[in-house]
């Protein structure tokens, strides 16, 4: 087969879609107007920041009102954990719950606050990699002010019962918050069906450029600023916008939640083949549910390899993938999310994420189906620890 690139690492970033660079464009070039001037320049930038409130807005069920542009993902997470630990602080509540394969800028965050004074219980996944509401209901305590799951998991791509969850919190009059970064246009969301207080969302994992997202904030939470400075997003979060980033986001949102379904249908189906033809390889296995699972999102656990070396033979091969979370490569521990779900370490360091987009092909899945098994093989062939698994020794022992 010839050799192709093949980008499938759409949960790590993806590519700007035409459509959305289009849209950018005049907000780049003709438009630079700063929305807090009363001149039609500074007008034209305000009003196409409207337009996108309410096409992000649309996108997940929210009121135009409710939402708030921020840097990305990791903004919007500091924002809500940290903002309504400060309310539930003024009213003694200084207890949180989360889980314990949330992403980073959740539970660094959470950590932090711990720090300062600040209680956290780390509710644990099943090993399929689910949460469940019981568990989340049982970890409920009077000084509770918060609750914070994710909609859908970045590495093992399984998606969490959050309106079940919602609903629980909603009773307790507790606020919950979700980190849909994964979910957004592979999930249909409603916040206001789904109970949601507070969601987070990102425009580089939806083709969107990176640097830009936002904070859904139920009418009535009111959290007071993260950023502080003048009064740009209602006065709640300071900062020029970033206009065109802005427009980039409710386009890319719009086209992405347009209809979900019919993307569904067509991305489970080339994950599904990945899955079943690479859990033909002896000594593997599917990390995360097989139903429950982000349309997009391929999670496999080879024993005897390092994901690392898996990865950087992939891409001489062209094939662009990942090996636990982006953010813990370079660090020799394995995924906090892979250890969650039970795996021994020695599996955990052997994992490959494929994460594909709407820009994913079938002839893209038969090159990666032509590489990986090989790869694997050879990789195996030099492997001491690979001579060890077939002796049968116990490589987690010591
Ligand atoms: C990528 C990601 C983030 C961080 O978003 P940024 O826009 O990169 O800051 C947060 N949560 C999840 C689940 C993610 O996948």
């Amino acid at each position: 087969m010839d050799k192709r690139f093949v980008y499938a690492d759409n949960s790590a970033t993806t590519k700007i879609s035409d459509a959305v660079l289009e849209a950018m464009m005049p907000y780049l070039k003709d438009y630079y107007g700063n929305a807090s001037s009363i001149y039609s320049l500074g007008m034209d930038s305000a009003r196409a920041i409207l337009r996108s409130r309410e096409a992000v807005a649309k996108a997940i069920g929210a009121k135009t009102s409710e939402i708030y542009f921020t840097s990305g993902g990791s903004e919007s997470d500091n924002w809500a954990i940290k903002c309504a630990a400060e309310v539930g602080a003024a009213k003694g509540k200084k207890h949180i719950v989360t889980t314990v394969f949330e992403h980073h800028a959740v539970l660094h965050t959470c950590e932090y606050l711990e720090k300062h004074g600040f209680e956290v219980t780390y509710v644990p996944v099943d090993e399929m990699g689910l949460v469940h509401a019981e568990d989340i209901k049982n970890a409920l305590r009077d000084d509770t002010c918060l609750v914070t799951v994710m909609f859908a998991n970045n590495e093992i791509g399984t998606i969490q019962p959050i309106a079940e969850i919602g609903a629980i919190c909603r009773e307790r009059k507790i606020l919950f918050h979700t980190d849909a970064v994964q979910a957004v246009g592979n999930v249909e969301i409603n916040v206001a069906e789904m109970n949601i207080d507070l969601l987070s969302l990102s425009g580089h994992k939806i083709h969107a450029p990176k640097g830009v997202g936002a904070l859904y904030m139920r009418t009535g939470i009111n959290l007071p600023n993260f950023i502080h400075g003048g009064a740009q997003e209602r006065s709640k979060r300071a900062g020029t916008e970033n206009v065109a980033g802005i427009v980039g986001l409710a386009t890319a949102i719009t086209e992405a939640t347009k209809n979900i379904p019919e993307k569904q249908a067509r991305l489970s189906k080339m994950r599904d083949r990945l899955i079943a033809e690479l859990t033909k390889i002896p000594e593997s296995r599917l990390n995360g549910d097989p139903v429950k699972r982000l349309c997009g999102n391929v999670n496999i656990s080879f024993r005897g390899i390092e994901g690392e070396s898996l990865l950087l033979s992939l891409d001489l091969e062209g094939i662009c993938a990942s090996s636990g979370s982006a953010c813990t490569s370079g660090s020799l521990d394995p995924s906090h999310v892979l250890l969650a779900i039970g795996l021994p370490h020695s599996t955990a360091h052997g994992s490959l994420r494929l994460s594909l987009s709407d820009d994913t092909t079938e002839e893209d899945i038969d090159y990666i189906l032509s590489k990986v098994p090989r790869t694997v093989e050879k990789l195996r062939a030099m492997s001491p620890l690979w001579e060890r698994i077939l002796r049968d020794e116990d490589i987690d022992a010591e």
